[in-house]
C-alpha cells in the first residue's frame, strides 16, 4: 500500500484475479487439456504446453475459439471440434476456481458496514457461475458483466453504468482491478481513484496513469473502505 489512508465512500471491483483467482483455475485447465490430449503430450512437457496456453490466453484477454484455433495450429491433432473444446474449458475452469475465506470475510464486512460496492467484469453468464462456484452469488449488490451491458471495460460507459448504480461520484468511488488498461486506465479515465490487484506481478511497470494502491489481496484495502468499528 502506497497512499494516505483516506476512505473511499463506494467501491467498484473487478472480478477474475482480484476477487477469485482465475490464474490458479486456469492453470488447472492447461493440466486437464494436457491430460486429455495425446497429441499435445506427444509434442510438448506439461511446463511447455502451460506456458504456451498462459500466453496465449493473455489472462483471459483471447477469444475461447481463438485460443483453441492457436492450440490447434501448434498442436494439429488436437480434437478439431472447437465447439466442444470451449464447452469443455468453461466446464473445468469453473470447477476450478477456489473459495477464499478472506475475501469472502471482507466482502460480507462491507454489506455489514453499509459500504456500497458492486463488480464490473468483462465477460458473459460464466461469471456468474465462477460467483457461486467461489460461494459469493449472495453477496454483491450488483454484477454488471459487459455481455449483458454491451460495453466492455476500459470503455467510459461501462463505469459510468457502475457510478450510476452506486449512486456515488467518481472521485469518492475506489476501483479495484488487476489490468493495468482495462481496470486502472480505465477507472482512472473517468477519474476514479484505483487499486491494483498485482495478481503475481511484482510492481506497477504500466507508466501513467499510476494505481494509488498497489496490493496483493483486496484485504488490503479494510483500513480504506470500511468504517474503523467494521475492521
Ligand atoms: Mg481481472
Amino acid at each position: 500500500m502506497n497512499a494516505p489512508d483516506v476512505r473511499y465512500k463506494a467501491v467498484l471491483f473487478d472480478l477474475d484475479d482480484t476477487l477469485i483467482d482465475r490464474r490458479r483455475a486456469f492453470a488447472t485447465f492447461a493440466e486437464r487439456f494436457f491430460a486429455a490430449e495425446p497429441a499435445v503430450r506427444a509434442a510438448s512437457t506439461l511446463e511447455e504446453a502451460t506456458k504456451l496456453l498462459i500466453k496465449w490466453d493473455a489472462r483471459g484477454a483471447t477469444a475461447r475459439p481463438k485460443l483453441f484455433e492457436l492450440a490447434q495450429a501448434r498442436w494439429p491433432g488436437i480434437d478439431s471440434d472447437l465447439e466442444k473444446q470451449v464447452r469443455r474449458f468453461w466446464a473445468v475452469l469453473i470447477a476450478a476456481f477456489r473459495p477464499d475465506e478472506m475475501v469472502i470475510k471482507f466482502l460480507a464486512r462491507l454489506n455489514d458496514a453499509s459500504m456500497p460496492w458492486g463488480i464490473i467484469t468483462n465477460g458473459g453468464p460464466q461469471q456468474f457461475e465462477k460467483l457461486a462456484q467461489v460461494g459469493l452469488s449472495g453477496l454483491p449488490p450488483f454484477v454488471i458483466t459487459s455481455e449483458a451491458f454491451g460495453a466492455s471495460k476500459p470503455d467510459a460507459s461501462i463505469f459510468g453504468e457502475g457510478l450510476r448504480r452506486l449512486g456515488s461520484r467518481a472521485q469518492e468511488t475506489l476501483f479495484v482491478g488487476d489490468n493495468p488498461s482495462a481496470d486502472i486506465s480505465g477507472a482512472a479515465a473517468v477519474r476514479m481513484p484505483t487499486a491494483w490487484v498485482r495478481a503475481g506481478r511484482k510492481w506497477w511497470i504500466y507508466g501513467d496513469p499510476v494505481p494509488d494502491f498497489e496490493i496483493d489481496h483486496v484485504s488490503e484495502l479494510e483500513k480504506v473502505v470500511l468504517p474503523r468499528a467494521a475492521r
